[in-house]
């Protein structure tokens, strides 16, 4: 049996493992941290096919830079002397075009779709306890006039992706979420999206994984790749040496600080978000929401409610903010009729790991024929993993990739 080492126990590295094992291989996986309690156990639990669209779109750098300005935006950017920072910045900007956007989505898309097929699938053959719903995700507006510019959005994603949204008007939309105050403008509804509790998801995953033999290996860092020219003869950790196989590089926002190892400049930046999580208030929403007029995202899970957003370039900066974590109060105290509900259970933050494109990174390394990388998901990750993770098997397998795997290239750097 071959033996393969998966380095980081996130979404990514955990949807790699699961594959791996299906396809006959001996994995362990190593995980600096403990397992599922990075990026991949505190965010949001959207599923979410609708979000084809990458970041970089047209127009987007005017609304950034008016973001950076603004009071309470939930976007900023810390000013420091960082050449990654500012050459990510600076590709980013150039992507903001009709072009590279649709060139991106039509990146983005395959994953997102066949992972949602590939979690319906999963989710009931491993039986797994993640509260998983298929309740559609909602926008919902204040103003008129941002309601009435999403159209335009709207008809491109249903005309070149088939994804259309239904449009709500004031009373249509009270009527579909009673937890939504009355008064507010409208709203689009993506009625496809899924949801589900990401901590619950982490941890019935890897009792599945366990259960199959996996070895989860925690407190264990990634010090240095061993090997020829061009193969890896084995990892230096923490705890010792791994040999192996193969190694698949699952580090999310992480994986630029082994650029060395790996042989390529991975250009990640890690984009701080945060999330509050607490009981479900007495009018708690049934479906999940974004006000996107204050990027806030709401989600109710059975056992629980989370509030999440933020977008902040600030490096790997470990804080807490307060006053972030305010802004997730704030941006949902417009929109509904009981936001939040003391107590907090946990006030938590993520980095996304954020390529300038939007696209993930899916491909082997430049330096190790039997190193793969799988990281990049941005804002993501979720709902990209089961894909993820099914076409690294197949690339290590050396099998047909069910889906073409060049957009995810690490070449286009
Ligand atoms: C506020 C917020 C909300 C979000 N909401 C959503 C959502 O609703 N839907 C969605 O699809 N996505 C969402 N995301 C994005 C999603 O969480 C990420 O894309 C995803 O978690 C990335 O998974 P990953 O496995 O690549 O990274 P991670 O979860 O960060 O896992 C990487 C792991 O590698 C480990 N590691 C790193 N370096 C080493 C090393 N040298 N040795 C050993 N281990 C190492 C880390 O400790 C970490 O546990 C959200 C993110 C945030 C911050």
């Amino acid at each position: 049996m071959s033996k393969v080492v998966i380095i980081g126990g996130g979404l990514i590295g955990t949807a790699c493992a699961y594959y791996l094992s299906d396809s006959g291989w001996d994995v362990t996986i190593i995980e600096r941290g403990e397992h599922g309690k990075g990026t991949s156990g505190g965010n949001c639990g959207l599923v979410c096919p609708s979000h084809v669209l990458p970041l970089a779109e047209p127009g987007v750098i005017g609304k950034t830079v008016k973001a950076l300005f603004a009071r309470n935006s939930p976007f900023s950017i810390k000013p420091r002397l960082d050449a990654s920072l500012w050459s990510w910045l600076f590709h980013f900007a150039r992507r903001c075009n009709e072009r590279d956007m649709m060139e991106a989505a039509r990146g983005i898309q395959p994953l997102l779709e066949s992972s949602l097929a590939e979690y319906r699938r999963i989710i009931e053959l491993e039986a797994m306890e993640c509260e998983w719903e298929r309740r559609g995700l909602l926008f919902a507006y204040r103003s008129s006039k941002q309601l009435d510019a999403f159209a335009a959005t709207d008809r491109l994603l249903g005309s070149a992706f088939h994804c259309p949204a239904r449009r709500l008007d004031g009373a249509a939309l009270e009527a579909l979420e009673p937890a939504l105050r009355p008064g507010l403008a409208g709203g689009w509804y993506y009625e496809d999206d899924a949801h589900l509790r990401p901590d619950k998801l982490m941890s019935s995953w890897r009792r599945v994984l366990e259960a199959r033999g996996v070895t989860i290996v925690e407190q264990c860092e990634l010090r240095s790749i061993l090997g020829n020219s061009t193969t890896a003869r084995a990892i230096e950790t923490t705890q010792g040496e791994l040999s192996a196989d193969a190694f698949v590089v699952a580090t999310g926002a992480l994986t630029p600080l082994l650029n060395t190892h790996l042989g390529c400049k991975i250009p990640i930046q890690p984009g701080k978000g945060y999330s509050l999580t607490m009981p479900r208030p007495a009018i708690c929403p049934r479906i999940p929401m974004i006000f996107p007029e204050t990027r806030v995202a709401v989600t109710p899970f059975q056992t629980g409610y989370r509030l999440g957003s933020i977008m902040e370039f600030s490096g790997y900066d470990t804080s807490l903010k307060p006053s972030r974590l305010q802004l997730l109060k704030t941006g949902a105290e417009p929109y509904l009729r009981e936001p939040y509900r003391d107590p907090i259970e946990q006030e938590w933050y993520g980095w996304r790991p954020m390529t300038y494109d939007s696209l993930p990174i899916i491909d082997r390394s430049p330096r190790f024929k039997n190193v793969h990388i799988a990281a990049g998901h941005n804002m993501l990750g979720l709902s990209m993993a089961p894909a993820t993770g099914k076409l690294v098997a197949q690339m290590l397998d050396g099998r047909t990739p069910f889906l073409d795997p060049r957009p995810y290239g690490v070449g286009r750097f």
